[in-house]
């Protein structure tokens, strides 16, 4: 069977240093994954370019920095501790585990046929639709666990005390209870000393808003930023990054007075549909899919996401739009609740009106390691280039911005002193904070097809020209045109370059 898009796509990643499965050594550990040395440069890249576009080069974003653990109040306040748990449920024919709101619906009592263990050579099974009224989202088997519940926020405790030991000492008297009131008891031994890790990074952004109001003399409409690890204990799926329990955010709380709030929803659904669209994202594989009210959150007036068309395999072949980022007007929930529970008055004081309101809140909130993978697949590419040798180029599109690696620097040979130029050349992009790669072994051709898929936008070659007339041959990447520079200005020809490209 040939590979499919995403198996080739998932090989590359391993094979070039993208993505590495957490712990391999070990035998790996499920949905955790880690980047490699170009992996973690792209999603430096795709970082950068988001603070750089959403904070540097606005005058109305600030940014910030919190802490991954915050006081529990802050769950209790946001819905997180009381709401964060999706019902969990167990198929019993394919072993599947999957949340009972997002199962396929079906009618109970009908028919629900399925393969044994959920194989596609299994022994036809005929079942029958339990009376949940949803079927297993794999297998289709009605046979099902019942619905329970889990929390979905990692659980920790801080202080250099375990609660293991409180709960031993206390293991009689918890024997002598009830079910309910011993679990009630436990829950009151762990809660003394239990935080959580944020499940986002919004939070940091409402509990910080008098602090960032006073001492920085923003007024609505602003906004603050922030990019940083949320984690989510929640079911995962093989897709590589697009769903881990550990995962990097980019938010964005933007303040602005109640009755703006629909225009501004607009402006940042548009601007930040418009992102994704500047860094060559192609236009055909991005949508906007404005929320149906049955999928709102309930403090939300309304929600947008952008999605990409990932290539991931599913019945139909290859292909599924995925979320890459929500927008999502959270109307003056958040700063409410806030101001309810910590009893601060988190409104906000307009001196030239003498009015006092509680802003109104959009928020941008993207995932950056979706974005490196929706990135890397749409910069994918295989391109003939000779049908009579089947020569077959491999080739990672990235835009200049995001490219782990700007320039590969080749010695045509490793004599003539060229190697020697080469590495003097190579120092000079180096200092100018051009990430550049240097490479002297196998033929000239390799090297290019080498540096095609780590996605490097050019290459530079040293010859004997460099040595007669100073000048060295670059080599683009999309177009294989080869094209010569003086040697003396090849710093600045290259930031030139990444400065037209938005760099
Ligand atoms: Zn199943």
């Amino acid at each position: 069977m040939p590979e499919s898009t995403m198996q080739k796509i998932v090989g590359l990643a391993k094979r070039r240093g993208f993505i590495f499965q957490s712990s391999e050594i070990y035998g790996g550990l499920k949905a955790c994954y880690d980047y490699g040395p170009l992996g973690v440069e792209l999603k430096r890249n795709i970082k950068d370019a988001w603070w750089r576009d959403m904070v540097h080069r606005r005058d109305d974003v600030v940014g910030l920095d919190c802490s991954i653990i915050m006081h529990p109040d802050v769950w209790r306040a946001s819905g997180h501790l009381a709401g964060f748990s999706d019902p969990l449920v167990d198929c019993r024919n394919c072993k599947e585990r999957f949340r009972a709101d997002k199962a396929p619906r079906a009618v109970p009592g009908s028919a629900a046929a399925c393969r044994e263990g959920g194989r596609s050579d299994g022994k036809k099974l005929a079942g029958v639709v339990g009376p949940q009224g949803y079927v297993c989202p794999v297998c289709g088997s009605g046979d099902l666990s019942p619905e329970r519940q889990f929390n979905l926020m990692f659980r920790t405790s801080l202080g250099p005390v375990d609660p293991m030991q409180q709960i031993l000492d206390a293991v009689d008297a918890l024997a002598a209870l009830d079910p309910e009131a011993r679990r009630e008891k436990l829950a009151g031994i762990i809660g003394e000393t239990a935080v959580y890790l944020r499940p986002e990074t919004a939070q940091g952004m409402f509990v910080n808003f008098l602090n960032v109001l006073n001492s920085s003399r923003v007024k609505p409409p602003f906004g603050v930023a922030q990019c940083g690890k949320s984690y989510r204990n929640e079911i995962t799926t093989s897709n590589l990054t697009f769903r881990t329990c550990e995962f990097e955010q980019m938010e964005m709380e933007f303040f602005v007075e109640p009755g703006t709030d629909d225009r501004w929803f607009e402006y940042w659904s548009k601007a930040r549909f418009e992102w994704y669209k500047s860094l060559g994202m192609r236009a055909e594989r991005l949508r906007l899919r404005p929320h149906e009210q049955s999928e709102l959150a309930h403090y939300a007036k309304a929600c947008v996401d952008v999605e990409y068309f990932f290539p991931f395999e599913n019945q139909d072949g290859e292909g599924e739009w995925g979320e890459l980022e929500g927008i999502a007007n959270r109307i003056d929930y958040d700063l409410r609740k806030h101001s309810e529970h910590s009893g601060k008055d988190l409104s906000y004081f307009e001196t030239e009106t003498k009015k006092r309101y509680t802003p109104f809140v959009i928020e941008p909130a993207a995932g950056a390691d979706r974005a490196a993978l929706a990135f890397l697949c749409d910069a994918y590419a295989e391109e003939m280039i000779d049908r009579e040798k089947n020569d077959v180029r491999t080739v990672l599109r990235f835009h200049p911005r995001l490219a782990p690696v700007k320039v590969g620097v080749f010695p045509l040979v490793k004599k003539d002193g060229l190697p020697e130029k080469a590495r003097e050349l190579l120092s000079q992009l180096m200092a100018e904070g051009i990430n550049s790669f240097y490479d002297e072994s196998g033929a000239i051709g390799r090297r290019y097809r080498r540096m095609d898929e780590a996605g490097a936008p050019w290459c530079v070659t040293i010859d004997a020209g460099t040595k007669t007339e100073d000048s060295v041959t670059v080599r683009e990447r999309d177009s294989m045109e080869q094209s010569r520079v003086p040697a003396g200005r090849l710093a600045d020809y290259f930031r030139d370059r990444l400065r037209l490209s938005g760099a």
